[in-house]
């Protein structure tokens, strides 16, 4: 196992007389020292506005920025530096293709296909294109588990224009067949979207052996600061697209009546820049880099494999999606008979215990499998074996607490 605890500051907080145990990664992440450091020292002695000035710190932040963005481009594997492109977070990531992309491609009679699975960043903005566009947004409904079915695969036909997924749902905690719906998108010529939220802080995800056209995720949820997120475009895609947000250092030339547009990735990226966001997802970056993939995948596992077994034995207990180890990431969905999700949370609170309860902005989602809200726990690098048996031994009680006998 993993042992990197000792790096992040935020995990020897005390809550109601318990150590904290976090379980709700998915939601955000801590952040170890070297990225607080990382963000500290850019602040401390490099900070300027990048690519507007000839002076020192001016230079200096723009080396910064610049660095971060080829740190990004290698660790998904992009093929240039400028399909690279800084944002706000994934949720942005996902206006800007389907307001700078799909509202401009799309018309009445094309279909977007997605798993009703999705986050409310790959579904309402997809609603907001239909709308403008009169596209059909069509969804893949699973199977109880949460597998796609040869149905699913179907829906992707000739009207089919936009295939979107997450590549692993931030409720099932499975990971999607990414590839076939890629190549099954690019079969009928559509373009697939990869929304890698969940996904790549806990994978290696490599655009080009996937294929995808376009791939979105946060820094803040794999130990970078919020407020700094990427979009993975194919050049020649981006390059035909509108920009989406107007104003300093995405121009090339304003003139009193009209403007051309700078070149690729700064077309995309107007006002002054996130830098110490940059850095902080440089640093996280570096710091994933360090530990390996395969001792990351490891160590969550374990974690996934223990819970799993765990919850196997609280009564009442019911998992959403499928229950194998071997299909689910570090995302557990459930919910508990009789007590309200946010009851759970409160409860489980009260011992230190942090875990997410609500809909998880995946609304249609709940409504599809009649559990509209719920509870989840997700991990991460730092959580242990011993916080999965001290959270188990915990949502034990929760039910006899709210006056059930078992
Ligand atoms: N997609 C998925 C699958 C997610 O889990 C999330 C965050 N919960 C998002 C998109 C949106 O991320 P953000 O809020 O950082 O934009």
């Amino acid at each position: 196992m993993l042992n990197v605890r000792k790096d992040f500051p935020i995990l020897t907080k005390v809550h109601n007389g318990h150590p904290l145990v976090y379980l709700d990664n998915a939601a955000t992440t801590q952040k170890p020292y070297q990225v607080i450091h990382a963000i500290v020292d850019l602040l401390e002695h490099h900070n300027g506005n990048p690519h507007r000035g000839a002076h020192i710190l001016s230079v200096e932040a723009s080396v910064a920025y610049d660095e971060a963005r080829e740190a990004v481009c290698r660790f998904i594997n992009a093929a240039h530096t400028e399909e690279v492109i800084f944002v706000r977070n994934a949720t942005e990531g996902m206006n800007l293709i389907t307001r700078s992309y799909a509202e401009t491609h799309l018309k009445k009679g094309d279909k977007i296909v997605i798993p009703i699975s999705e986050h409310h960043a790959n579904l309402v903005t997809w609603q907001r294109v239909c709308r403008v566009t009169g596209a059909e947004l069509v969804y893949m409904y699973l199977d109880e588990t949460g597998h796609f079915t040869e149905d699913d695969f179907a829906k992707i036909d000739g009207k089919t224009k936009i295939v979107s997924f997450a590549g692993i749902s931030n409720v099932l905690g499975m990971k999607v067949p990414a590839k076939k719906l890629i190549e099954k998108a690019h079969a009928v010529g559509a373009v697939a979207i990869y929304d890698g939220a969940q996904s790549v802080p806990h994978m290696k995800v490599d655009v080009q052996d996937l294929d995808c056209d376009f791939m979105v995720f946060s820094g803040h949820k794999m130990m970078g600061s919020a407020g700094t997120g990427v979009i993975y475009g194919k050049r020649d895609l981006l390059n035909d697209m509108e920009p989406f947000l107007l104003g300093g250092d995405m121009i090339e030339y304003v003139q009193e009546q009209t403007t051309t547009f700078n070149v690729l990735p700064f077309k995309f990226e107007a006002g002054t820049e996130n830098v110490e966001g940059a850095v902080a997802l440089h640093a996280a970056i570096d710091y994933l880099n360090t530990l390996g993939w395969d001792a990351i995948e490891a160590h969550e596992h374990e974690l996934v494999v223990r819970a799993l077994a765990g919850m196997k034995n609280v009564p009442h207990l019911h998992i959403i999606g499928s229950t194998d180890p071997d299909e689910k990431t570090g995302v557990i969905a459930f919910t508990l008979d009789g007590v309200h999700p946010h009851d759970v949370a409160t409860i489980l609170d009260s011992y230190g215990i942090a875990i997410r309860s609500g809909h998880h902005c995946a609304q249609p989602f709940g409504a599809h499998i009649h559990a509209e809200a719920s509870n989840r726990i997700s991990f991460y690098i730092y959580n242990t074996v011993d916080e999965v048996d001290y959270f188990i031994e915990k949502l034990k009680l929760v039910r006899k607490q709210m006056g059930y006998a078992d």
